[in-house]
């Protein structure tokens, strides 16, 4: 994945607990369980001296959180960013807490960061990185405890040394302690694109319950990593057209549609989508404010603001980041008609498919590509129809029921646990 533009990082911890806190009120979350989820169950933050190759030494920070483990184990990528922190980090294990708990997979939520600038470093030096960082780790992951696969700026050749790293530790190969991975290592076909064709199954979903045809609706994605990206190609494929995209270089658009096949070519190879002859070129705030059906914002966290959510012209915002709109950015947006499909049930078919890779993983017997998109399909859709009928029970937006929905099934987890000693 790219790192992208247009993120502003402040308070995302502060967003996650309101979230929480107001879930807590809607569903009348017993006071205990609403004090346990508020803090994470651990947190560990390592120091990783890494030689560089001007022979200098760099002692870069890194962190992983494990937020809750009460319906299985752990589960949560891990990002390198040079705005990485470790409220951040808090943030995005608890929203995996509640992804997993949308989607009803057997995990709690973590996450880890490294701060650092991947895109200023060699592979010699993010190898040795990745590999000192995991070797801080090896205590506290494990196919039972905590399994880490990519997020942003991280991809499967960083999830193949994490996974050679840690079977050196043990002796032994241990294919299921990290998903994402090569396919030669155990990975799971169809994991590159789970997260993109995730996100295309909810937006048709969402777009069918608004009475607007996939065919021809007008799409905005901001982001053209791994999950802008796919996403794009994917929705392109079903008939809609993809009227606008960005990464870290800018925008760009065009009317009739963007080539997203040749737009993936070109970014392959320029590492940009700059210089692109095929769109006019527009700014990040441009691109959120574009008349559209669907806008997916696929970059970083708080790109949909107070400051702009009154600018977005979009039908629906269906959110393919973690935390790209901040709870009062999301008020605006549901008090102006938009439909928001939020991020916790959007974005999830990537952990959905690491869950069907740690399955294969642990059985030794894996799935033909079809198998693993049928799974997840019926899993997304499934999930979209639970979050849209409890709005309706509710009388709350999407946001609302998934929180609600994710938040009672762990509280019932802890319940059912109760609390040890
Ligand atoms: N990093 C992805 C996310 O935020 C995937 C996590 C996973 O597969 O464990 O959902």
């Amino acid at each position: 994945m790219t790192v992208e533009e247009g993120a502003h990082k402040d308070n995302v911890l502060d967003f996650a607990l309101q979230q929480l806190d107001e879930t807590a009120e809607i569903i009348g979350l017993h006071p205990d369980v609403h004090a346990k989820l508020r803090k994470p169950k651990r947190a560990l933050t390592v120091s990783i001296p890494t030689r560089m190759d001007d022979g200098h030494l760099e002692v870069f920070t890194g962190y992983r959180v494990q937020h809750n483990m009460d319906r299985g184990p752990c589960k949560g990528g891990i990002r390198y960013h040079p705005s990485v922190d470790m409220d951040e980090v808090t943030a995005l294990a608890m929203w995996m807490t509640w992804k997993c708990a949308v989607v009803n997979i057997p995990y709690g939520g973590a996450k880890g960061g490294v701060i650092c600038d991947p895109t200023n470093m060699s592979d010699g030096e993010i190898e040795k990185l990745t590999r000192r960082f995991v070797s801080e780790l090896v205590t506290i992951i494990g196919p039972d405890q905590d399994i880490p696969a990519p997020d942003v700026n991280t991809n499967e050749r960083i999830m193949g040394w994490l996974m050679d790293t840690y079977s050196m530790q043990k002796g032994y190969s241990v294919p299921a302690v990290v998903t994402g991975k090569p396919i030669a290592i155990g990975g799971s076909l169809g994991r590159a694109k789970a997260t993109g064709r995730g996100i295309v199954f909810v937006a048709r979903e969402a777009l069918r319950v608004s009475g607007i045809p996939v065919e021809g609706a007008r799409v905005v994605v901001q982001g053209f990593g791994n999950v802008g990206g796919a996403f794009a190609e994917l929705i392109e494929e079903m008939g809609a057209t993809v009227i606008a995209i960005s990464d870290v270089s800018g925008g760009l658009y065009n009317e009739n549609g963007l080539p997203i096949g040749e737009l993936i070519a070109y970014a392959k190879k320029n590492r940009v989508i700059e210089g692109f002859d095929g769109g006019d070129v527009i700014s990040n705030d441009e691109l959120l404010a574009l008349e559209c059906d669907v806008l997916v914002p696929a970059a970083l966290e708080n790109v949909i603001t107070a400051e702009n959510a009154d600018t977005v012209q979009a039908k629906l915002v269906v959110e393919g980041a973690n935390g790209p709109t901040t709870p009062d950015g999301h008020h605006i947006l549901i008090s102006r008609g938009i439909y928001v499909v939020p991020d916790i049930l959007a974005n999830a078919g990537g952990v959905t498919v690491s869950y069907f890779e740690w399955c294969q993983g642990i059985q030794k017997l894996f799935w033909q590509e079809d198998e693993v998109n049928r799974r997840l399909e019926d899993i997304m859709v499934r999930a979209f129809h639970d979050v849209h009928s409890r709005s309706e029970v509710l009388g709350a937006d999407m946001r609302a029921a998934a929180m609600a929905l994710a938040v009672e099934r762990v509280a019932e987890a802890i319940m059912a646990r109760g609390i040890y000693p």
